[in-house]
């Protein structure tokens, strides 16, 4: 039974995982992470849609996604494990003038920070996709360099890494409690008894604002049920495809295989943790698919393939990243708010910069630490889907 650890971290999913394997690979080896599932990566990492891009209207979400996506072109040689990176693009279909203002305020930033991005009318975006509705469409945004990945061959070959490097895992072990003396965390107890720490770190993605409560804090982070369907092979649209989005409506899919995978997320739903698909939405899920994609009438659903996980949503769709001013040894890393797949390695990187270095550097994460919902500073990502 493990009875202390330099840095315990709450949650073995692609987060916690990042973390573990920065920190050991700067020879922070004295890692324990806590896991209340019996198996890792078990939780919103392995439910995803697994898109990684670089279009975002905050700078900072673009600079996490410039490092990490750039990691992850290299992630099997350095790391292990299978990043299964395929960079499709990722298409935006924008068909409102208030949007697609936005849309071009966004890529005159993203191309700031370097990034390639092409801005292309109607009939040049419907060359992506065959069959696509284009007469009210504005325009669109193309990412050569975005597309999908595989999260749980990330999250996994980060968490084997770690643990080559010397980093344990505790599985089944929910933590339940933290010890607090003189304004610190020392300890934290869990299902599988008490582990003594000098730093905690919350990566309990959809749990994390639960587990900030047992600390005494306050972190805004709700779960939000989201579902992706499937459809079974569907060659009448034959790969491979952008990821696209159809911005009006919410819609977007991508391949999966041969198959579709699409999904819409539900505005009206409240926060819970039901991880049941809901079969109901699936009506307005279609309704906005068939608009954009007539073609896809032809296509039948692989009921069995379907799931739905949760998004871990903070107020102003960003993540929570750095040590908490009231609990100086507690970092949150959580709140990536349907982001944090693609976000993961650079959060990993910041947050063990943040432990073993007293501030995380390499990218300025100031916009995202907790203080900003207490001085309003918030700058609200536009770009969610
Ligand atoms: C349908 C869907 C589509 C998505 N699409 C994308 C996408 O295209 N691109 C993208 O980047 N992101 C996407 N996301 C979001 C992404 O999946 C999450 O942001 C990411 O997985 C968060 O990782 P995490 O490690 O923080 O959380 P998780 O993977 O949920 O890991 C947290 C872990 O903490 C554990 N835990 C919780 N409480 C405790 C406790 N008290 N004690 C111990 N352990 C605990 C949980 O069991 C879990 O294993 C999507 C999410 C969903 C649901």
């Amino acid at each position: 039974m493990v009875s202390r650890a330099q840095v315990a971290i709450i949650g073995a999913g692609v987060v916690g995982a990042s973390i573990a394997y920065h920190l050991t690979l700067r020879g922070c080896s004295d890692v324990l992470i806590l896991e209340k599932e019996e198996a890792e990566v078990s939780g919103s990492t392995a439910r995803s849609a697994a898109g990684v891009r670089h279009q975002f209207s905050n700078a900072t979400n673009i600079l996490l996604s410039r490092y990490s996506i750039q990691k992850l072109r290299t992630f099997d040689e350095e790391v292990g494990g299978h990043a299964e990176l395929h960079l499709v693009g990722y298409l935006f279909l924008v068909n409102d003038a208030a949007t697609w203002e936005q849309y071009q305020r966004n890529v005159a930033l993203q191309r700031r920070l370097d990034v390639r991005v092409e801005v292309l009318g109607p009939e040049e975006a419907a060359r992506f996709v065959p069959g696509m509705r284009t007469d009210d469409l504005i325009g669109a945004t193309f990412g050569p360099d975005d597309g999908y990945c595989d999260p749980y061959g990330i999250a996994m070959g980060y968490l084997r890494a770690a643990q080559r490097m010397g980093a344990r895992i505790l599985r089944g072990a929910a933590v339940t409690g933290f010890e607090v003396r003189g304004g610190a965390v020392s300890g934290l107890r869990t299902t599988r008894g008490a582990v003594a720490c000098d730093i905690a770190v919350n990566a309990a993605g959809p749990w994390a604002g639960e587990v900030a409560t047992l600390a005494g804090l306050d972190v805004p982070v709700r779960p939000y049920r989201r579902n992706m369907y499937m459809t079974a092979p569907f060659p009448q649209i034959p790969g491979p495809i952008p990821l696209t989005v159809d911005v009006g409506s919410g819609f977007y899919m991508r391949h999966e295989g041969a198959s579709i995978l699409m999904g819409r997320s539900n505005p009206n739903e409240p926060s819970s943790f039901n991880t049941s698909v809901d079969w109901d939405w699936l009506d307005h899920v279609l309704e906005a698919g068939l608009y954009r994609f007539p073609v896809l009438q032809h296509a039948s659903l692989a009921t069995g393939q379907c799931w739905a996980g949760l998004y871990e949503i903070t107020p102003d769709h960003n993540p929570i990243l750095g040590r908490h001013p009231d609990l100086a040894n507690y970092v949150d890393a959580s709140g990536f708010s349907g982001h944090g797949i693609m976000h993961a390695p650079a959060t990993g990187m910041l947050i063990a910069e943040e432990i073993l270095d007293g501030r995380a550097h390499t990218i300025d994460i100031d916009d995202l630490r907790i203080n900003r919902f207490r001085t309003g500073q918030q700058h609200v990502e536009q770009n969610v889907i």
